[in-house]
């Protein structure tokens, strides 16, 4: 559940407001088709552990819980063991 809150600021350019308009999820870039994710322990936004399998169709997968997405990083990802 997080929240954006867009700050007020007409005197924006077109270009700062597209960046502002669809505030990406948090992205992480990962080297391994199977991640875990237990959320943001720092900000008080843990929630359980789980693991994640990483579409090789997409590239990319979205944690459930935090709407962290895990991107592939094909260049350098390889097989677990
Ligand atoms: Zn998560």
């Amino acid at each position: 559940m997080t929240e954006y809150v867009l700050p007020e600021n007409p005197l924006s350019t077109g270009q700062e407001l597209a960046e502002l308009k669809l505030p990406a999820p948090e992205e992480v870039v990962v080297t391994k088709w199977r991640v875990s994710c237990d959320g943001d322990d720092a900000a008080g936004l843990g929630h359980p552990r789980v693991w994640l399998a990483i579409s090789p169709d997409t590239g990319f997968v979205d944690c459930g819980y935090c709407d962290k997405r895990f991107v592939i990083d094909r260049d350098h990802a390889g097989d677990d063991h």
